[in-house]
């Protein structure tokens, strides 16, 4: 109802929107979430793994990474260490010589180590499932946890990596500096239901398609909704 008079329309809500930007970012949003979906219904992470345990595992290791190296590591790392226990018990120099071919191999298996460690200490041995307690394991920031938790338990949160962040951008769903403002947009924008899978949409999206170097707009289906692509096209005309 209401809400207040007259200037109804112009009162800015949770991140800073009127209501008409709402309802025009929301349109877009859903243009989005029914292209995405025709083409793809169920996306998902490109890391292997068959568990909590090791999605989590695997998700260390894919920070500054590439999710096809880790990968490539992953077989032998969980067949010497198949559970958190085993994980917990060994040392980081031990670790190390499974990983040394990924970024940062140092500092992940202390991770990796200590992770395990607090897993088995804290939580009795189980990977938790909220997002929240997720992001109190060594190595697990909280895109990470985001997207373990949506992936894994299909809570609904988005993790805003540097993909999200850029494709979103020129998409003109925003102006923003810092991937947590970002979050915040999308928790408000994208329906519950659909925010576990939004995340690994536009992932792959920019992975594959809106690359950070070179967006790929003539193999896109955002192109009739997309700012950069309108900037692109004006720029042609103009030159
Ligand atoms: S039209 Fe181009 S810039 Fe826009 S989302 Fe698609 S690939 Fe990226």
């Amino acid at each position: 109802m209401g809400g207040g008079g007259s200037g109804v329309g112009r009162v800015r809500q949770g991140v800073g929107l009127t209501d008409e930007e709402k309802a025009r970012l929301k349109k877009k949003i859903d243009f989005i979430i029914q292209t995405f979906k025709k083409v793809d219904a169920n996306p998902t992470t490109e890391l292997k793994y068959r568990n909590a345990y090791e999605l989590v595992v695997a998700t260390i290791l894919s920070a500054q990474c590439t999710d096809r190296r880790v990968n490539a590591i992953t077989p032998a790392l969980f067949q010497r260490y198949p559970t958190v226990e085993s994980l917990a018990r060994a040392t980081p120099e031990e670790v190390y010589e499974y990983i040394k071919t990924c970024s940062y191999p140092n500092n992940k298996a202390k991770y990796l180590v200590a992770m395990a460690r607090k897993v088995v200490q804290e939580f009795g041995g189980r990977i938790p499932e909220r997002a929240r307690d997720l992001m109190r394991l060594p190595g697990v920031g909280r895109k990470s946890a985001h997207v373990i938790a949506a992936t894994l338990y299909g809570e609904p949160v988005i993790g805003v990596d540097t993909h999200v962040f850029r494709v979103t951008r020129r998409l003109g769903l925003h102006r923003m500096r810092h991937p947590h403002q970002v979050e915040r947009l999308l928790m408000e924008l994208v329906p519950e239901g659909d925010r576990p899978r939004f995340h690994h949409w536009l992932i792959l999206h920019g992975r594959y398609v809106c690359k950070a170097r070179n967006p790929d707009c003539g193999r896109c289906l955002l192109t009739e909704i997309c700012e950069e692509y309108k900037r692109r096209v004006q720029k042609e005309g103009d030159g």
